[in-house]
């Protein structure tokens, strides 16, 4: 079988099953199994498909044909044109979360030695593109699942960022008791209960405890925002990622803390509020 009839037959059973970009997605599970890039794949097309390539890739397509998401079957997702591994129990970074990213970038100066902390890490997604960018920080990565730490930790080996990279156990902003950080973000889970019940069921394989904000979607906003001034600097920028529909209530949280400047409310590229950063005051009575 040549490359091209696999790719065919791989582009008509994604497609049977609803999968939104057939032939995109076989592309993307020929080039992982064959190790070509897609262009290189695409130039190959003709030719006949090695029985190694054989043996990953049609195993695989099996795996995505029964819901698993490309990127648990290919084992990683890109973001800020960095390569990040994920697996089964950790979260897929997004794209839309890059708009938080680089507005921390745009504003962080690249010399300056900060400390930021990234709590709820997940495959280290925002910490280490942080980390890879702004090439002084030192990144505190928190999670409360062992299992985003492991695969964390393992992407910041592979970066090469592993000695910049401090990785802490713990729920919130309990790991982080005795830090004083420059930054601190976040993208917490914040699916309210009844939005849960409508995600695609391609989200379900994702676990639940990175996704899950209680039955409002806010219940880690109302850790975070009256914690977070504890451990920021006096002057520190809190950032967190927000819902769609959350800006006005994130808002309404940082403004009773008495603690923060006014804050900035962020949209993404399609025009959503996507992501809230807030200063803590200088002159800050700390309790
Ligand atoms: N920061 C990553 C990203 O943007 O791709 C992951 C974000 S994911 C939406 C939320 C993460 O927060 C998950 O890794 C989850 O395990 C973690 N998490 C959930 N509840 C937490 C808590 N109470 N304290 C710390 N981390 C938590
Ligand atoms: N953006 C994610 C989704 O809709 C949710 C991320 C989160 O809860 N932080 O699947």
């Amino acid at each position: 079988m040549r490359f091209k009839e696999a790719l065919s037959r791989a582009a008509a059973l994604l497609q049977e099953k609803g999968i939104h970009c057939p032939r995109l997605e076989g592309e993307v599970l020929l080039s992982w199994a064959s190790h070509f890039t897609r262009p290189m794949l695409l130039a190959r097309l003709e030719e006949e498909m090695p029985p190694p390539v054989h043996f990953r890739f049609w195993p695989a397509l099996r795996r995505r044909l029964q819901g698993c998401p490309l990127q648990y079957t290919i084992g990683y997702q890109e973001f800020m044109g960095l390569k990040f591994k994920v697996s089964p129990g950790v979260f897929i970074p997004r794209q839309d979360t890059e708009v938080l990213v680089e507005a921390l970038l745009d504003r962080l100066d690249p010399g300056r030695k900060w400390v930021i902390a990234d709590c709820g890490t997940g495959s280290g997604a925002i910490g280490l593109s942080l980390a890879h960018h702004l090439s002084q920080a030192v990144i505190l990565a928190t999670d409360v699942s062992p299992k985003a730490l492991a695969v964390a930790r393992e992407n910041a080996r592979l970066l090469g960022l592993l000695s910049r990279v401090i990785f802490l156990a713990g729920p919130y902003l309990k790991p982080l008791k005795g830090y004083r950080v420059d930054v601190l973000v976040a993208n917490p889970p914040y699916i309210s209960q009844e939005e849960l019940a409508s995600l695609p069921p391609e989200v379900r394989w994702e676990p639940l405890l990175a996704l899950s904000g209680g039955e409002d979607g806010l219940e880690a906003y109302r850790h975070l925002i009256p914690e977070a001034p504890k451990v920021l600097k006096p002057g520190g920028l809190m950032a967190l990622e927000i819902g769609h529909l959350q800006g006005e209530k994130v808002i309404d949280l940082i403004r009773s803390s008495s603690s923060y400047q006014d804050p900035v409310l962020l949209r993404d590229h399609g025009g959503r509020e996507r992501a809230v950063l807030a200063l803590v005051k200088h002159s800050l009575q700390r309790g």
